[in-house]
């Protein structure tokens, strides 16, 4: 059976939330697991990666195979990257593990990624974790090619022409885009006709490219976008905390408009901002429904499939007792004759 299965393991922006009051979504930083095509592939390293290495392990163990992996980071702000001292596969050589992400500062993704692991931050470096495999700048106009039999993953630029089997692969794009401070890298993931869009962090910009977005994520089959604020909390209108106009995220209407503008089939809102409870995390979902109606809040733990699956076989409704114990005859005698008790044999 074709799978494309999305399973959130962290919806929090900015900073990890531990608390009661935030347990129902979940305080996890942005992590995303997508499988198809026989491929893991990861959506940034929040904090919500460390739970998710636990289970690649125990999948591993089970299959009696290494695991295999690609972390794709969207750009590397602490809360896309905080996880990955903690993603242990990347301890076990015999592990293959890829990562790819965007050049932020010309010194390339390999040297910007190995500053966030490396002494005196933390005691190992990168180079260290003989379960990574590969790490490489994910460049904007390229299409990464995941799963479908590859032995690796496969950077070519997308005008490229098509490799055997490549319908059976994970096809990836990216958009390079300035909607968040420091640049960030959107992500187009597709898979034998449907796909989905990333845009974790993104404070859209008429004046910046939001046509641009509504383009590359044009009829997608699933939205999960940035909605860390309320409308009100952007604005300044919150009592005791500041404006976030600017911040680089949205507000839940931004979120909703960008769907409706790309014509994209169903919307998770994800990245909440910290601050907020799960009841106020509902509101952002009632509000949400004015303005687009297949709209989903994320949560640790929610799974969506992407492919069409066959329904389930029907199964023939289990008898009642009393059926049972009925003699079919009994329902056809006229009513004069219809006894006061089913006959019991
Ligand atoms: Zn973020």
């Amino acid at each position: 059976m074709t799978n494309f299965t999305v399973t959130f393991w962290g919806v929090r922006g900015s900073r990890p939330t531990p608390v009661f009051s935030h347990f129902r979504y979940g305080g996890n930083t942005a992590c995303i697991e997508i499988n198809a095509a026989g491929h893991t592939l990861i959506l940034d390293a929040g904090s919500g990666i460390a739970e998710l290495s636990h289970a690649l392990i125990q999948r591993a163990r089970l299959d009696n195979a290494p695991v295999q992996a690609t972390i794709l980071f969207s750009h590397l702000h602490h809360d896309h990257t905080e996880g990955l001292p903690f993603f242990f596969p990347a301890f076990n050589p015999r592990n293959r593990i890829n990562l790819y992400g965007p050049d932020l500062t010309g010194d390339g993704f390999p040297h910007d990624i190995s500053t966030i692991m490396a002494p005196p931050h933390f005691p190992l470096e990168l180079k260290n974790l003989h379960g990574i495999t590969g790490v490489q700048d994910f460049l904007p106009g390229h299409t990464l090619l995941l799963g479908g039999g590859l032995p690796a993953p496969l950077l070519r630029p997308a005008a490229a022409p098509s490799i055997p089997r490549q319908e059976d692969m994970l096809a990836v794009s990216a958009l390079r885009s300035r909607e968040h401070p420091n640049d960030i890298l959107y992500y187009r993931i597709a898979y034998r006709g449907r796909s989905l869009v990333y845009a974790s962090d993104r404070e859209p910009d008429p004046l910046r490219g939001a046509d641009e977005f509504a383009r590359f994520a044009r009829q997608t089959d699933l939205l999960i976008h940035d909605a860390q604020y309320t409308e009100a909390h952007y604005f300044g209108l919150q009592p005791d905390t500041p404006a976030t106009k600017g911040w680089g995220h949205s507000y839940t209407k931004l979120a909703c408009k960008a769907a409706l503008a790309a014509e994209a089939r169903q919307l998770i809102l994800t990245h909440y901002d910290p601050l907020y409870d799960d009841a106020t995390v509902d509101e952002i979902g009632r509000r949400a429904q004015n303005w687009f109606g297949n709209t989903v809040l994320a949560y640790e733990g929610l799974r969506v499939e992407l492919m069409p699956q066959p329904a389930p076989p029907r199964e023939k409704p289990a008898a009642h007792p009393a059926d049972v114990e009925t003699n079919p005859d009994w329902l056809f005698l006229e009513p004069e004759t219809k006894p006061s008790h089913p006959p019991t044999e």
